[in-house]
């Protein structure tokens, strides 16, 4: 756990001597918590008070990377448990488990379905991480499945086999992809972890409680291997969420660096409500990587909107950049909306513009990222703030007419809105699904 600034100072000499440039060691100490200065400013820090500061300064939970290059999925340095204390940091990768029982055409057909799992939502790509091949049968069989994985997607790789001489023959075929090798247990740990030194690959701890987890993790790295995730293999939801959630706590309250690892859910449910019902409660707590069995768009698509919600800052609502967007072929006699730049209203404005077919600009005022309804109650979405945005466009240059859209729910200040700005002001639809018609009517 990172040190307050009075933890830091009990640690310090406290005899003021300004060497470290501050004019006292409490001064030192608070900028050390604030991460403003460095312990080797004071040289006269003792060993023991050095690896205390040291050891706080590492996060609670160690990030692991799985792949390379643009597919790379980066996971942990978590530090709060609520989101909203800060905001989580890495979001949970979202991954596919193939059988190698399947038939070549079959796992490319599956691969070229994962493969078109991208979304576009409120102006950012959504995007699945990873592919698991799992070994059910002989080894060869598992060799050919995580051949054609990796030669038909990019994604990251997830090994899974019981088999070490299988692991070992799939990583010689992928180890340039840095896939994630699943798993150590406490029986097979001594050779597995061999091969995650020898292919510099994470890997992936077993154990079915967590002082087992707890005790595997530290003789892994005791053997030289520190790139570890964490699976607790429960099966029931319940069980799951109550290991998921112990693991986040002993690693973030208790500074308990056994279990300070991003953490692995494998999810496998025939029903797929069921399966993206049991997936989206362990990607809300606290579940680092998914695994699936499903690829419909549908379910995929819930989980990466769920996620996407959940790995935002919460004190920084998504927004796009204030200013005017010409839709289709606006031109100058094109009729003229005003919105809020929460991305959330933008983006559904635009949608819905988009339906009508009528080429149109939209005006998004800088409201700090807040709704429509939001930013008039905060005084963000005013007819100064709406005149000073259509000024700076210097909107009166790009259209021949004078007339302003606003949303229905703030039609108070419609009045007020053209004493200010000189425009005339319609009232549209308060709900954007009312756009189409309202435009079409217009
Ligand atoms: S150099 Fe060390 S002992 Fe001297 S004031 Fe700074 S923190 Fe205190």
């Amino acid at each position: 756990m990172a040190f307050s600034g009075l933890d830091i100072y009990k640690l310090l000499p406290k005899t003021n001597c300004r060497e470290c440039g501050l004019v006292t060691c409490l001064a030192f100490a608070m900028q050390l918590a604030k991460k403003a200065a460095s312990i080797d400013k004071c040289p006269y820090l003792s060993t023991e008070a050095k690896k205390a500061l040291e050891e706080s300064a590492l996060a609670p939970i160690k990030l692991i990377t799985i792949g390379t290059g643009n597919s790379k999925l980066e996971v942990g340095n978590e530090t709060v448990l609520f989101r909203h204390e800060e905001k989580f940091h890495h979001p949970c990768g979202l991954g596919f488990i193939i059988e190698d029982s399947l038939g070549d055409s079959e796992i490319k057909e599956r691969l070229d379905k994962i493969n078109k799992l991208v979304f576009e939502r409120v102006g950012q790509e959504l995007k699945v991480n990873l592919v698991a091949v799992r070994q059910t049968g002989d080894k060869e069989k598992f060799i050919r499945a995580t051949e054609l994985v990796f030669n038909n997607t990019q994604l990251g790789l997830v090994l899974m086999s019981e088999e070490t001489e299988a692991l070992k023959e799939a990583l010689i075929k992928v180890r340039e992809r840095k896939p994630l090798i699943y798993h150590a247990t406490l029986e097979n740990m001594a050779v597995v972890s061999k091969l995650a030194q020898e292919f510099q690959c994470p890997l992936v701890a077993t154990a079915l409680d967590l002082d087992k987890l707890s005790s595997l993790t530290r003789e892994l790295n005791s053997q030289g291997v520190g790139e570890l995730v964490l699976d607790v293999g429960a099966t029931s939801l319940k069980d799951k969420i109550w290991d998921l959630t112990q693991i986040r706590r002993r690693a973030l309250k208790k500074s308990d660096r056994s279990l300070g690892y991003p953490t692995l859910s494998i999810i496998e449910n025939e029903d797929p409500y069921e399966e993206t019902m049991e997936a989206a409660t362990c990607i809300a707590k606290y579940a680092n990587i998914v695994l699936i069995k499903g690829i419909e768009p549908a379910e995929v698509l819930s989980l990466l909107t769920l996620r996407q919600n959940i790995y935002t800052d919460p004190q920084k609502p998504l927004q796009i950049e204030p200013k005017l967007y010409p839709v289709g072929k606006a031109g100058d006699k094109s009729p003229v909306l005003v919105t809020t730049n929460f991305s959330l209203t933008y983006y559904t404005v635009l949608g819905e513009v988009e339906a009508s077919k009528i080429p149109s600009f939209i005006i998004s005022v800088d409201t700090e990222g807040m709704s429509v309804l939001t930013g008039w109650a905060a005084e963000k979405f005013t007819p100064e703030k709406i005149t000073d945005s259509i000024n700076k466009a210097g909107l009166a240059e790009v259209v021949s007419h004078k007339r302003l859209i606003i949303p229905g729910y703030v039609a108070v200040m419609s009045g007020d809105l053209e004493d200010k700005s000189g425009w005339q002001v319609v009232v549209g639809p308060k709900e954007a699904a009312g756009i189409p018609s309202f435009l079409k009517n217009l």
